[in-house]
Parts: structure tokens; C-alpha cells; sequence
């Protein structure tokens, strides 16, 4: 490989808001064939905003909402934000929460008053031997919905809507077009991931995967021979860009997203993955 070549390569991709870590990472990018996106705060911005509050029978708006909000405190989540966001914007008053744990890839957990409470995916309810009425059927617009109870009173659902960046479905259409097959990984429910999955034309996609699971799905495609690339966000992904021939950290991604990535996307657009690859692919060219 001619260094000059390289050296040129990396120099363009900087231009480009494009920070490749090193000669070997600007190799790689040209040679994968699969492209993993993480679908919250990746495909789509990331901040999702709370669009129905479904109070069970019995509970007002305001009471699910506070005690969601409370719940949320503690959390960093893009849901709990939004919850928390809700709430303040409502001027709810909080209750007090003892005991909170935050469960990754399913919910928050606390105390509030005498009896605890969980918030998170509804199929957490089953695992917890609760029982919850069914979600409402949000999910098929591509809303995740959570439900709210203790293990004797149900107080609602809520309903959030993240949207896709701008240019995520565009991004996803060159990405084909390069030829690499596009898979979306996402911890939320079926339902939910198919609807964005559609929204952004990717045929594959895994859901309710839990953030330790998704370095396994990495891995498992990389033993089965396929060259792989991972986009990701959050603290979360940072053991599956680790586990990919090339990581790639999106945006104002968390610190240890761009710690464990090759490629650093410097704008918020999945069009710097197809970008890097391409100026890979043109790198390579001039190698041969
Ligand atoms: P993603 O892969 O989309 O980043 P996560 O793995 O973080 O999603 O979460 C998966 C699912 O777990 C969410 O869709 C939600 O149902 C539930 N969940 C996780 N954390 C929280 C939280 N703090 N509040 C509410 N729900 C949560
Ligand atoms: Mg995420």
C-alpha cells in the first residue's frame, strides 16, 4: 500500500467530516459487504418526543405522567428525556422515587409511595409476572410504546415517536446501491422496528436485541464470512463497534462510541458511511 495514497485519502475524509483512525481502518471500509445500523439516535435523531398518554380506568393523564416522569429521573434514556421533558413542560409534580434501577434494554424500576413500580417494554411485563393489557396499536407507525405498573395496579401507556434523520432513507438507498447489504439492529419491539425499518427501505432488520447482545450479532455475521460494518450512537454500541471489521460512531455521538469506533462520522447523516466507503473504495484503486 502506498502511504501516499493513504495519507491523501485520510486528508480528504477529514475534509469531510470523516476522522478515520488509521491506514488499516481506511483499507477495511472499502472491503465490507454488510452494513449494521443501530436504529436510536442512528437511523433516527434520537430524540424521541411523547405523543399519546393512555391513562388506565380510573388514573388521569397527570397521575401516569408524574409517576412516569418520576421513574424516568434517573434515567439518561432518549425515552426517559422525553418523559421527564413532558411533564416539566406540564409543570407535573414529581413524586418521590426510593430504591430506582435503570434495567438496560427494558425499563426503570422504583419505589414510589409503598409499592414499586416498573416502566418499560411490554413484553418486560411478562418476564416481571405482571400482567398488562395489551398496547394499543402505536407501534405499527413506528411509535414505541412502554406501560406503567406494580405487580398490582397498572396505571397506562405511553406512546413516543423518534423520526428518521433526514436523509437516513436516502443514505440507506446508496449504501444498496454500493451493494452491501443493510441490516438495522434495535432493542424495541417487533412491531416498531418494522415500521422504521420500512420508513428507511431496509428489507433486514433484528429487533429486541439487548445492548449487550448486539457485539453477537456482529460477530455471528463476521463468522459466517461477511465483512462487516457497524454504525452506532450511544454507550451501548460501543462493544459492537469494537466487535466489527470497522466501526463507525455517528454524530455527537458518546465519548466511548468514538473510543471504540475506526471511522468518526463528523455530521449528524449516515451519508458519511457511504462517503467513507466510496473514498475507501477510490483509495484501494490508486493502491493496486
Ligand atoms: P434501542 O436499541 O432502540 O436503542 P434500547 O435497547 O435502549 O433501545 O431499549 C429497548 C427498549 O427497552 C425500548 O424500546 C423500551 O421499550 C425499553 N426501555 C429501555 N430503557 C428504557 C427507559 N429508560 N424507559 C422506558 N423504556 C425503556
Ligand atoms: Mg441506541
Amino acid at each position: 500500500a502506498t502511504p501516499t495514497a493513504i495519507m491523501v485519502g485520510m486528508g480528504r475524509g477529514a475534509q469531510a467530516g470523516i476522522l478515520v483512525r488509521d491506514a488499516r481502518a481506511l483499507e477495511l471500509a472499502g472491503r465490507i459487504d454488510t452494513v449494521i445500523l443501530d436504529k436510536t439516535g442512528t437511523l433516527t435523531e434520537g430524540r424521541p418526543g411523547l405523543t399519546d398518554c393512555l391513562p388506565a380506568a380510573g388514573v388521569t393523564e397527570a397521575e401516569l405522567l408524574a409517576t412516569a416522569a418520576a421513574l424516568e429521573q434517573g434515567s439518561l434514556h432518549p425515552l426517559a428525556l422525553a418523559i421527564v421533558e413532558e411533564a416539566r413542560r406540564r409543570g407535573l409534580r414529581l413524586p418521590a422515587v426510593t430504591e430506582f434501577r435503570s434495567i438496560a434494554g427494558k425499563g426503570v424500576t422504583g419505589r414510589v409511595g409503598d409499592e414499586t413500580f416498573h416502566l418499560g417494554a411490554p413484553a418486560w411485563f411478562a418476564e416481571l409476572n405482571i400482567t398488562v393489557p395489551s398496547a394499543p396499536l402505536l407501534a405499527e407507525q413506528g411509535k414505541t410504546v412502554v406501560a406503567v405498573a406494580s405487580a398490582t395496579r397498572f396505571l397506562g401507556h405511553l406512546a413516543l415517536a423518534d423520526r428518521l434523520r433526514a436523509d437516513s432513507a436516502a443514505a440507506v438507498a446508496r449504501l444498496q446501491t454500493l451493494g452491501l447489504e443493510v441490516i438495522m439492529l434495535t432493542g424495541d419491539n417487533e412491531a416498531t422496528a418494522r415500521a422504521i425499518a420500512t420508513q428507511a427501505g431496509i428489507r433486514h432488520y433484528v429487533a429486541e436485541v439487548l445492548p449487550q447482545d448486539k457485539a453477537a450479532e456482529v460477530s455471528r455475521r463476521r463468522e459466517a464470512g461477511r465483512r462487516v460494518g457497524m454504525v452506532g450512537d450511544g454507550i451501548n454500541d460501543a462493544p459492537a463497534l469494537a466487535a466489527a471489521d470497522v466501526g463507525f460512531a455517528i454524530g455527537a455521538g458518546a465519548d466511548v462510541a468514538i473510543e471504540a469506533a475506526d471511522v468518526t462520522l463528523m455530521r449528524d447523516s449516515l451519508m458519511g458511511v457511504a462517503d467513507a466507503i466510496s473514498l475507501s473504495r477510490a483509495t484501494l484503486a490508486k493502491i493496486r
